[in-house]
């Protein structure tokens, strides 16, 4: 038995049954359920209205075939998918992913996650997410340019500006949203918001392109300062990644007056105890497209370690994973404790293991969970599609002051539910909570179809 309600046992054996080997789903399942247990006792509208039976069911989900031709003439084929999760609250909203390590059950997590964390943001936004098993590294522009187009004529039938607005993910960037929405734009002969992260010259928001990670540090300095009298001044922190998020949580935790020492990509990381040069970095990741081993033939002093996890041996006062999910596990959990770390802030969607987020929440470690730790992109992406529809672009510090705001609401109301449910201070409960509610309240109000 995982759950002391029997109703909630009895949800999560079905979502087992019916979704059997999706393992990333299943863990981002359980961990909300096992956070509604105080909501099922105090709410038993919510439970007899079957809010919870439908909440861990997409609405609808699509699967297709992305067929494309490679620089040497070959045929290749890749997998499409796009889950349109809860529309409760509006559109359906949330990134694209191209790795090969994507699945329909890593799709349906974050998919799954993306409620939650879309609620949290303040903003009418409903949850989805999509991707391909497509892998962009190694591939020419005009290979990536090709697939683009082929995904995004499937794609086009299911979108829309008020339906689902798409946006980046990893391996989903400037280059890539933007060869996908030319080809929206070609199929359906409509200039509309049905992608955000777009370039700045035809309708992006300014920020975007920094929001996960500034949010990142915004989220985590107004956790350090309310719940530990604490911040990023003086501290050393370790960052795992080197691609957007990772790259702009560096660049606000330096500017916060932190120092950043340890970066990665899926082969190995560096160790600067000078602390990274964030410029190198984006000259490596953002224009050469270089593995980050190479940081060590540019800056004397830094050193490369082949293998990603080891990354959370290195001492640091504050952690932030923002590679993927499971990449820092009980183990990683364990040395980072005994290292001193006070912080744990996820940039990552779902980058701590359950198990790993035991030992943090026991050992009084502050950890602040990806669905509002890193909810400032998608927010950032709602302020784009409000741009989008007053056809008005706002200032740098117009946008960055909004998203700063929307952080610190986050953390209030994670920590506020928290509180109110008898839990203080665990924020993966109170995140839950909070970006539940609003959902199940807007789902009791419109009704089961019959
Ligand atoms: P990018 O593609 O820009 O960068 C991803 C980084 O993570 C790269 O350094 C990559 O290394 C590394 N990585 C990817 N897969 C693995 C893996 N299996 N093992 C180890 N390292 C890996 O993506 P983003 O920075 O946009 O996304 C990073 C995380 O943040 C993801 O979990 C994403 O869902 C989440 N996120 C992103 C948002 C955004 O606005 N972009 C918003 C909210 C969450 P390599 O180059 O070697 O592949």
């Amino acid at each position: 038995m995982d759950f002391k309600s029997t109703y909630l046992q009895g949800v999560y054996d079905k979502v087992c049954a019916r979704n059997a080997g999706e393992k990333e789903f299943l863990q981002a399942v359980k961990e909300v359920l096992e956070s509604l247990e105080p909501v099922v006792e105090r709410r038993p509208d919510i439970v007899k209205a079957g809010v919870i039976d439908r909440i861990v069911e997409p609405e609808r989900q699509i699967q297709f075939r992305v067929s494309w031709v490679d620089d040497n003439g070959n045929v290749q084929v890749n997998r499409g998918y796009r889950v349109q999760f809860n529309s409760a609250i509006g559109p359906y909203k949330g990134g694209l992913r191209l790795h090969p390590s994507v699945t329909a059950s890593v799709i349906k997590f974050l998919g799954f996650e993306q409620i939650f964390k879309n609620s949290l943001t303040t903003l009418p936004m409903g949850g989805g997410k999509g991707g391909s098993d497509f892998d962009p590294k190694g591939k020419s522009d005009a290979e990536v340019m090709r697939f683009c187009q082929s995904f995004m004529t499937e794609l086009s039938k299911h979108i829309g500006a008020d339906t689902d607005v798409p946006a980046g993910d990893i391996g989903v960037g400037a280059r890539e949203i933007g060869y996908m929405f030319g080809q929206y734009k070609r199929l359906r002969n409509e200039f509309t918001g049905v992608l955000t992260g777009k370039g700045l010259s035809y309708g992006g928001s300014l920020v975007r392109t920094e929001a996960t990670g500034f949010g990142l540090c915004y989220f985590t300095k107004e956790m350090l300062a309310c719940m530990k009298n604490e911040s990023f001044k003086g501290k050393t922190v370790v960052i795992s990644g080197s691609g957007n998020v990772a790259i702009y949580a560096n660049k606000k935790a330096t500017e916060l007056g932190a120092k950043v020492v340890a970066m990665s990509d899926s082969n190995g990381y560096i160790y600067d105890p000078n602390g990274i040069n964030l410029d190198v970095v984006k000259q490596l990741k953002e224009v050469e497209r270089a593995r980050i081993k190479e940081y060590v033939n540019r800056v004397p002093g830094a050193t490369y370690t082949e293998g990603c996890r080891g990354i959370w041996t290195i001492k640091c006062d504050i952690a932030l994973p923002c590679a993927t999910q499971n990449e820092l596990d009980g183990d990683a959990a364990d040395a980072l404790i005994k290292n001193g770390v006070i912080a744990v802030a996820e940039g990552a969607n779902m980058p701590s293991t359950p198990e790993a987020v035991e030992k943090f929440l026991a050992a009084g470690v502050l950890f602040g969970p990806a669905k509002a730790a890193n909810a400032g992109g998608v927010a950032t992406s709602g302020l784009e599609m409000s741009q989008n529809s007053e056809r008005l672009s706002w200032s740098f510090e117009e946008v960055d002051a909004k998203l700063h705001d929307i952080m610190v609401k986050i953390f209030h109301a994670a920590y506020d539910a928290s509180k109110e449910y008898g839990h203080e201070g665990n924020l993966v409960m109170g995140a839950n909570i909070a970006g539940f509610l609003k959902v199940a309240d807007a789902m009791l109000w419109q009704g089961i179809s019959y």
